[in-house]
């Protein structure tokens, strides 16, 4: 079969059977196809007449089977994409995600170019945030944490690859590792799905750590601990930024306020949906 019919073919198999649209199973195969050959998607597009060849039609087979079982493209291929990086993803870490760069972009927004800054990112998984921030703010001194060994090895492996000299990696349970350390901003992506949301069980995220997903019954039980802690933790006149579900902005602000937090907004993402909240710490 040439590239060409394998894509046709294969995009309508992975359409029907994970009932994803026409275009992401494309897309998916696609690069899966280019694992397989070792090549880039511009290659592909130029030579879909060629036939798929072993031995690369042999590892694009075993690709294929492990992605119509329902494993996510990311641990698949072992990477994603990210604020124009790209980051070693594996099942120990949330596959980044686009909305969370807006997370990102708020709070390179808040933090000066031309300044030292103390920047704490809370549950870092594979250390996209964290590693986003750290390389568009080279004086920021960027502190990332998380409680699960695994995923600060993953995040590990992402610094030491994108070569990241202003971030320091920390074993720690939200701010239990960080004794009486402040900061000038904190910014955390936390689990924050309600643990009996039935998208746990559906698609992709069923392969991806339920630790970094779920949160007690109305989702925002880490969001509380966070909030709660937070203040004694950020030097007066900074901010923390949290990202939470899209029917989550209000329950947020309202955690802030009682947290005494100043300024307290929710920021929507592309998709015009509540994803962000931001709070100061009035100084
Ligand atoms: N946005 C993710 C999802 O809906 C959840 C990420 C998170 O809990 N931090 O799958």
């Amino acid at each position: 079969m040439t590239l060409a019919e394998v894509l046709a073919q294969d995009s309508r198999r992975l359409q029907q059977d994970l009932d994803l649209d026409p275009r992401e199973a494309r897309l998916e195969i696609q690069i899966l196809l280019c694992e397989a050959l070792g090549v880039a998607r511009s290659w592909l597009i130029g030579h879909d007449r060629e036939a798929l060849a072993e031995p690369a039609a042999q590892s694009y087979s075993a690709l294929l089977t492990r992605r119509l079982a329902g494993e996510p493209i990311a641990y698949i291929i072992g990477r994603r994409e990210f604020f124009g990086l790209e980051f070693k993803t594996t099942p120990a870490v949330l596959i980044p995600r686009p909305e969370t760069e807006l997370l990102v972009e708020l709070a390179l927004a808040r933090i000066p170019e031309d300044q030292p800054c103390k920047v704490l990112d809370l549950g870092t998984g594979s250390g996209a945030i964290a590693i986003s921030i750290a390389r568009s703010r080279p004086l920021a001194a960027v502190t990332a944490v998380d409680q699960s060994p695994q995923a600060l090895g993953v995040a590990r492996d992402n610094a030491a690859r994108l070569q990241v000299p202003n971030l320091c990696l920390l074993h720690s349970d939200w701010f239990g590792a960080l004794g009486a350390q402040t900061f000038d901003l904190i910014v955390s992506n936390p689990p924050y799905v309600e643990a009996g949301d039935p998208h746990l069980q559906r698609g992709d995220v069923r392969f991806e750590p339920l630790s970094a997903l779920a949160s007690g019954a109305d989702g925002l039980d880490d969001i509380r601990r966070i909030a709660a802690a937070a203040p004694q933790h950020l030097n007066p006149g900074s901010w923390l930024l949290l990202e939470h579900g899209y029917n989550q902005g209000e329950g947020c602000r309202d955690i802030l306020r009682q947290q005494g937090f100043s300024e307290v907004e929710t920021i929507r993402d592309l998709a015009g949906l509540e994803r962000v909240s931001v709070g100061l710490r009035a100084a």
